[in-house]
């Protein structure tokens, strides 16, 4: 499926780490077609059924960007601690190794709304889930989270499935 994406995407063996292999959307984005494509099919699988989107730093607000121009949605940018200049939420989650926090403005998200959680990729889900967890926190009802790339075997699009969440992804690969 979306062959045409897969070969635009560049797939670096070892990076950041021994074992793993980057899924490099930089080469993606080069492309003005491949990049055009991506978002004609992401944001025709997530419809408009949502009032705002939210954007995971830092790739996430790339096409969170231009799928919320695309329908004429607003974007809230979901950022890494200490970033965002006014009052925030924060919500914590593990990394392999340690913790990371995102935070949002607690203004941003007004109750009820219902908010689309955009990344340009889903692993163990680690990230995505402190996305969705930080949105309701702020009130905001998830229903939708998108993502261009998905590694199945690391479980991540399941854990959303789980906490009640529709996933929408382009590309799988196998293995982490
Ligand atoms: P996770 O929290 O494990 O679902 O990881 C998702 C986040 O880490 C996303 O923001 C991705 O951009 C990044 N990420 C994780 N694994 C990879 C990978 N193999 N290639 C590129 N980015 C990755």
């Amino acid at each position: 499926m979306n062959d045409d994406l897969r070969a635009l995407i560049r797939s670096v063996p070892d990076y950041p780490h021994a074992g793993i292999i980057f899924r490099d959307i930089t080469t993606l984005l080069l492309d003005g077609p491949g990049f055009a494509k991506t978002i004609d099919r992401l944001a025709a699988a997530v419809g408009t059924d949502f009032d705002l989107i939210a954007g995971i730093e830092a790739r996430g607000f790339i096409f969170g960007a231009a799928l919320a121009a695309r329908a004429a949605r607003g974007l809230v940018l979901i950022r890494k601690k200490n970033k965002l200049p006014g009052a925030v939420i924060g919500v914590n989650y593990a990394l392999e190794y340690g913790e990371d926090r995102v935070e949002i403005h607690a203004d941003a998200v007004a109750a009820g709304a219902r908010v689309l959680v955009v990344d340009d990729l889903i692993a163990t889900g680690g990230t995505a889930l402190a996305a969705v967890e930080l949105v309701r926190a702020a009130r905001g009802v998830v229903t939708h989270a998108a993502f261009v790339i998905d590694l199945p075997d690391l479980g991540g699009a399941a854990k959303l499935a789980a906490a009640g969440v529709v996933v929408t992804t382009l590309v799988g690969y196998a293995g982490s």
